[in-house]
C-alpha cells in the first residue's frame, strides 16, 4: 500500500512517525474520512473546508490543504483504487515536539498522513437497516471539531457492537445529538428532523447532502432536537455518514420502529443519494 507521509509518497511500512508526535501523545490532531466512487472523491471541498475549520479552531498551523486534492488523487492512482469504492484517509496532527501541553514552537511543522484503500459497501444494512443503541454523550463540547481524540466515541462505539448494534447514539440533556460516527435524523408525519449545527455536533458532509436533497425532493426539514421521549413516535428513524451514507435505522435498543422496515422518506433520500454518486 503507498501512502502519503510529510510531503512524500512512500510504502506503508517505510512510514516512521515519532513518539514525540502530538498525535501519539495527546490525540493533537485532525482528520478526514473522504469516500470515493469509481474514482470521484466525493465533496471533497467541502470535507477540505471542513479540515481547516478543525485546524483553526484547535489553532494548528496546517499544511496547503489545496494539495490535498491532488495527494488524494495520486493516492487512488498509485493504489489502483480509480474503479470501485474506496476511501481516503487524511490526518494532520501538531507535529514532534517534547511533551508539554503547551502548544510548541510555531515553526514545528504539522504530520501529515494520507491514505487510500478499498472500502466494501454496506449493501445488506442499507437494504435492511440496522440497530442502534442510545447512550448517555459524556463527549465534550466542542464536538464540532473533528479531532483523532476519539475516546468517548470508542467507548461508545464498541459497546454498540456488544450489544449487536450498528452505531451507539448518543443523548445529551434529553435530546438525540448524534452517532458516534454519524449524524442522526428522525421522521415524523413526513418532515424530517436533526439535531441544529452547533458545538454538541459534527456537521456532516452526509448530514448536509441529506438536507440540500429533501430541498430538492420537496421533503420538509426541522432543524431542531429530537427528545429521547419523542423517539417511538417517530415514523422513521436514520443515521448518516460519509461512509454510512443514508442508514436505515429499524430497531433502537428493545424496539423496533414503525413496522422494521425502512420507510418511504428513507428509501427517496436513498435512490437520490444513489444517483448523486453515479452522475
Ligand atoms: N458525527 C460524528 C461524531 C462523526 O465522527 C461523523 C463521521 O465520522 C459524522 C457525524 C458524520 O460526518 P460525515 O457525514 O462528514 O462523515
Amino acid at each position: 500500500m503507498i501512502v502519503y507521509f510529510n510531503d512524500r509518497f512512500m510504502p506503508k511500512e517505510d512510514v516512521r512517525i515519532s513518539p514525540d508526535d502530538r498525535g501519539f501523545v495527546f490525540g493533537d490532531g485532525v482528520y478526514e474520512v473522504v469516500r470515493a466512487y469509481e474514482g470521484r472523491l466525493f465533496r471533497m471541498e467541502s470535507h477540505l473546508r471542513r479540515m481547516a475549520r478543525s485546524l483553526r479552531e484547535l489553532r494548528i498551523r496546517g499544511p496547503d490543504l489545496d494539495q490535498i486534492e491532488d495527494v488524494a488523487q495520486e493516492l487512488l492512482r498509485r493504489n489502483e483504487l480509480e474503479h470501485g469504492d474506496a476511501k481516503l484517509y487524511v490526518q494532520i496532527t501538531r507535529g514532534v515536539a517534547p511533551r508539554r501541553h503547551t502548544f510548541p514552537d510555531p515553526a514545528t511543522p504539522p504530520t501529515v498522513y494520507a491514505t487510500a484503500s478499498p472500502f466494501q459497501p454496506y449493501h445488506e444494512q442499507w437494504e435492511r437497516g440496522v440497530k442502534i443503541t442510545l447512550m448517555p454523550d459524556i463527549r465534550w463540547a466542542r464536538c464540532d471539531i473533528k479531532a483523532v481524540a476519539l475516546l468517548p466515541n470508542l467507548l461508545a462505539s464498541q459497546q454498540a457492537k456488544e450489544r449487536g448494534a450498528y452505531e451507539a447514539v448518543f443523548v445529551r440533556d434529553g435530546a438525540i445529538t448524534e452517532g458516534s460516527h454519524t449524524n442522526f435524523c428522525a421522521v415524523f408525519g413526513g418532515e424530517l428532523v436533526t439535531y441544529p449545527k452547533c458545538h454538541y455536533i459534527l456537521a456532516g458532509i452526509m448530514r448536509e447532502v441529506v438536507l440540500e436533497l429533501c430541498a430538492e425532493l420537496g421533503i420538509p426539514v426541522r432543524e431542531s432536537p429530537v427528545l429521547e421521549g419523542e423517539l417511538r413516535d417517530a415514523d422513521e428513524l436514520m443515521v448518516t455518514g460519509t461512509t454510512s451514507e443514508v442508514m436505515p435505522v429499524v430497531q433502537v435498543d428493545g424496539w423496533t420502529v414503525g413496522d422494521g422496515k425502512p420507510g418511504p422518506v428513507t428509501r427517496k433520500l436513498q435512490r437520490a443519494f444513489r444517483e448523486l454518486t453515479q452522475g
